[in-house]
């Protein structure tokens, strides 16, 4: 049907009809007369549809409410009264996309799906929950979420605990959150971005269950939201649907939820804060310091590109300005900057890593200096256009990954139309992106540089230093505090506190009653897709070399996946070859110097990527194929020049210049020290399963032995550096060879002649060395390691590989993965435990782990993983019902069957080539996942008991709690030294 602007459609008035091309979609924009409700729909040809209510949400306080809320909706509401309707769609629906996000000044609710009745489901649900949750009339759900005291009984130590609490207590051990929390907080000292929306774990058990109501009473109303609905849809049904079930029941009213402007400085504010590290570690090179700008609005449109694009001009290439004048004169050891949007003000950060705190009045003049000289003698007019073009290339590409297009358009939208204004106007980039281009020859950035960086006063220099006391007086302060509290409270108190603990832990370990359950509408078997997708491969020999084309539809890319085995590289060497895929693209090659190179790749290019992975054999599990990969996209006219540059970087890098390659292992080092404990569940997981499979052991050079090594090298830098160039030119050499390169090619049939024209143009540059296997003699065994840090949390990973225990892989470990994960280790290690997660993984090499992540426990969890079995055993016919497994074989099928890029296609076609899966093995799978039955499930608990008795086990977390636990450790391991 048609909408004509001005009519009312079910309520909802047309204000706005447009067409926005750049996103090929007509968008149209209504309001809710009675409730006041705002609603955006873009109509495009995409069948992942998207459905999406957000509120504004500022919050006045650290107390994490607007976070916490955003948890607690999600467990229970009016026609959906159980504990976790959330954990049911997951477990069993089609969605897509399925989640809930805080951010500082909005909490968003989106869900995609590509079913029209599984859509619907989905939105029911949730519109449900943000209008009439369970969360205003039961208060342990606050508890449960947010935060509550602790006390089994008497002679209990008391205890805070909570999902939030400890999601945030495992943020807040990573100091690049602790640094962004210290950055708003000098930068907005009197508005809402000032404070924590995600909550401070210091200030949540301030929350009252009072405050917490008052919060949604105030912000979950229809005339703070914004709807928000993409794809191809029947708009009509959907308006229809939204009036009657929801928003025909409220009234419009006034709702202050408007953000502020913060006033600007007079002059730059100084902050200098402390982050907690282990007492022994050394504090040196361990300060960040940042100078952070107030820069542009998001409601201007061009600025707010403009702004992206400088940022990515000044800091993000090797030949970016002012992140060589900040390396060469020696301010830390790396630099990183960010323009962060999605808030009213957005903030340009220039920083670096690696520092010490007397260099802080140094780093600013540096900056200021640096900046000054830009807009004077102007920037160099090849680098603009490499960093115009790399951004035009991604506007263009609009490739997403694993997200659905219309909730990454959904927060682009929201970016200005949160704060009152046109929702499109960051979509509709062409006029702005013109603009920019044509004046940047005009000297549009340096004019940027004085009006936003420069005459500017409202900057915060903000520092972080390490503090080895800190991290321990606050577990004394807390302990103190909660001693002292329970030291003040009566006897009456006290059973109080005991009886909500015990009425808690009964709510939490009470399942939902199964007529309740069959709530939640469900799918039936019928509504699934039985044929797995087909993954398209053309098998041709190029140059001799075999190519794999995967022909689809690409909008004019070429998406080249590049895979040389680096079966010849000795076991010594294989950290090296880590190294190696850090540093290529940043060091001279024989034809460019390192800076000139990436302006090359950025103005001819999409981009290059370079890792090392090796991939398990199926039907010898012992076996892998390990591979340097290079994975690169241009627009099919640029293949020549890509494959020129791609032959120069493989075949003619230069790894003599002494100066750079300290820089970049410097540079390497600090990013592992800054990121290591965020990446602990990757970490712990790839160190566990190096204690039991070859293929686990060579990719384990990649994590925290790389780390290791790389802060080895970094001890004696100057003595050794000839040596470590030599040793990376010997193993290019050895990996980059005509005879070990294996081609995938993502791109139109009638594009493929373009690429067999330009490869040629690569493959004269690389060797033809006979291919001469190394061979690899890990040490493999048992080392069951706990690694020490000085964070609040754990991260905890037990598993084997269960091929060399004697079973075989079926698809039913699939569904078992689901089951685990959203039912028994949810219940006993999130709700119960208060972890921020936990999960079970099943490779058909055999190789499997259980692991958690911002877990406060650590021989709790062990417990849970180790009585898993048991878990199975009840598992029967009586306690599952044939509903359940329907559900579970859904909800196992939709995270299977997430739309892929084209990108992402060719890639998981060239994997399945490499591990050699053909198409019937991989239907197998889908038809044993499908007929999975209780009786299969339960099954699997010999092997999962075998598994946990194998007792391969490994922790990163806090070193006083794996201290407290050393018996279990074979070996202690200080992470950071
Ligand atoms: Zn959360």
């Amino acid at each position: 049907m048609s909408f004509k602007t001005g009519q009312n459609y079910h309520g909802f008035k047309l204000v706005d009809a447009r067409r926005v091309a750049e996103i090929n979609s007509e968008a149209k924009l209504f309001v809710h007369e009675q409730s006041g409700a705002r609603l955006l729909y873009l109509g495009n040809d995409d069948d992942n549809k998207v459905f999406s209510i957000s509120f504004r949400t500022p919050p006045a306080d650290s107390t994490g409410v607007p976070h916490i809320v955003e948890h607690s909706v999600l467990c229970g509401s009016r026609k959906f009264p159980i504990k976790e309707p959330f954990v049911e769609l997951v477990k069993g629906s089609l969605n897509t996309f399925l989640n809930a996000m805080t951010f500082p000044d909005k909490t968003m609710y989106p869900v995609a799906s590509r079913n029209e009745k599984d859509f619907r489901n989905l939105m029911d649900v949730y519109l449900d929950a943000v209008f009439y949750p369970l969360m205003l009339e039961t208060p342990e759900i606050l508890m449960q979420e947010g935060w509550h005291y602790e006390l089994p009984d008497k002679a209990a130590e008391l205890t805070y605990k909570g999902v939030v609490y400890n999601e945030m207590k495992g943020v807040f051990s990573s100091p690049d959150a602790i640094l962004e929390h210290q950055i708003y907080a000098a930068l907005f000292p009197d508005t809402t971005y000032g404070v924590e929306s995600g909550g401070d774990p210091e200030y949540i058990p301030d929350l009252t269950q009072e405050q917490f109501i008052a919060f949604h009473q105030k912000y979950y109303h229809p005339a703070n939201s914004y709807i928000f609905l993409y794809g191809d849809l029947d708009l009509d049904d959907n308006l229809k649907f939204l009036n009657e079930a929801y928003l025909k029941d409220f009234e419009a009213k006034k709702i202050d939820s408007a953000i502020p402007l913060q006033k600007p400085f007079a002059k730059t504010v100084v902050k200098v804060a402390d982050y907690p590290v282990s007492p022994e570690e050394s504090k040196k090179d361990k300060t960040f310091i940042t100078l952070n700008i107030a820069a542009g609005k998001a409601t201007e449109p061009e600025g707010y590109l403009g702004l992206m694009m400088l940022e990515h001009i000044l800091l993000e290439t090797p030949a970016a300005p002012l992140r060589k004048a900040l390396l060469d004169a020696g301010l830390g050891k790396e630099v990183f900057g960010s323009y962060s949007k999605s808030i009213l003000q957005p903030t340009m950060t220039f920083g670096v890593s690696g520092a010490n705190p007397e260099q802080v009045t140094a780093f600013q003049e540096t900056v200021q200096s640096t900046l000054a000289k830009l807009a004077n003698e102007g920037l160099d007019p090849k680098l603009v256009e490499s960093s115009v073009n790399i951004f035009e290339f991604h506007l263009r590409e609009a490739n997403y990954g694993n997200r659905p297009k219309g909730l990454v358009y959904n927060m682009k939208c929201l970016d200005s139309w949160l704060y009152d204004q046109d929702p499109l106007i960051h979509l509709a980039y062409e006029a702005s992106l013109d603009k920019i281009k044509r004046e940047a020859k005009n000297g549009y950035f340096e004019q940027l540089i004085k009006s936003c960086l420069l005459e500017n006063s409202h900057q915060a220099l903000v520092a972080l230093q390490p503090n080895g006391e800190i991290g321990a007086r606050q577990a004394a302060e807390l302990k103190e505090k909660l001693a002292a509290y329970k030291e003040g409270l009566s006897e009456a108190e006290i059973k109080q506190l005991i009886h909500q603990t015990k009425v808690l832990k009964e709510r939490q370990e009470t399942p939902d009653a199964p007529e309740k359950l069959e709530l939640i509408p469900l799918l039936e078997l019928k509504d699934i897709n039985k044929e797995v997708e087909e993954l398209v491969t053309e098998k041709r020999t190029e140059q001799d070399v075999t190519v794999l084309l995967h022909p689809m539809f690409t909008n004019k890319i070429a998406y080249v996946n590049l895979y040389f085995s680096t079966g010849a590289v000795a076991e010594v060497e294989l950290p090296y070859l880590f190294l190696l895929a850090d540093i290529l693209g940043k060091v001279d090659t024989g034809k460019y110097p390192y800076a000139d190179l990436v302006k090359e790749v950025n103005i001819h290019t999409g981009g290059f990527n370079y890792d090392v992975l090796a991939y398990p054999g199926v039907a010898d599990y012992e076996s892998y194929a390990p591979m340097f990969r290079v994975k690169a996209k241009a627009l099919v006219g640029k293949l020549p020049e890509m494959f020129g540059l791609i032959g120069d970087i493989t075949g003619d890098s230069l790894f003599t210049d002494a100066g750079r390659l300290k820089e970049l292992i410097r540079e390497i080092k600090a990013v592992w020290d800054t990121a290591i404990f965020r990446r602990g569940q990757q970490v712990v997981a790839s160190r566990l399963l190096s204690y039991v499979s070859p293929v686990a052991k060579f990719n384990e050079n990649g994590q925290l032995t790389y780390y290791k090594f790389i802060a080895a090298l970094e001890e004696d830098l100057d003595s050794n550096i000839q040596e470590i160039g030599r040793t990376l030119a010997a193993v290019a050499k050895t990996v980059f060879n005509r005879d070990n390169l294996l081609a995938g090619i993502t791109c139109e049939s009638e594009d493929y002649k373009n690429f067999a024209q330009s490869f040629p143009v690569l493959t004269g540059k690389l060797g033809t060395k006979p291919y001469k296997p190394a061979k690899h003699y890990f040490d493999i065994q048992a080392r069951n390691e706990g690694l020490m840090t000085s964070g609040k949390v754990q991260y905890v990973a037990k598993g084997a590989n269960f091929r060399r225990l004697g079973y075989n892989y079926h698809g039913s470990m699939k569904v078992l993965e689901t089951i685990l994960r959203y039912d028994y280790l949810w219940n006993r290690i999130r709700v119960q435990g208060g972890a921020y997660g936990a999960f079970a993984q099943f490779d058909r090499s055999g190789n499997v782990v259980f692991g958690s992540y911002r877990d406060p426990n650590l021989e709790e969890t062990i417990k849970v993983y180790d009585e898993t079995a048991r878990y199975l055993n009840n598992f029967t016919a009586e306690n599952i019902s044939k509903r359940e497994m329907t559900k579970y074989i859904i909800g196992t099928i939709s995270s299977m069957d997430t739309p892929l890029t084209p990108q992402m296609k060719g890639e998981r076609a060239d994997t399945a080539y490499i591990r050699n899966i053909s198409q019937a093995d991989l239907q197998q799978e889908r038809d044993e996942i499908l007929a999975t039955k209780q009786q299969d499930i339960k099954e699997l608990a010999a092997l999962v008991d075998d598994v946990m008795k194998a007792n391969y086990l490994c922790v990163m977390g806090g070193e006083q709690k794996i201290k407290a636990s050393q018996a279990l450790f074979g070996e202690l391991v200080t992470v950071i030294d």
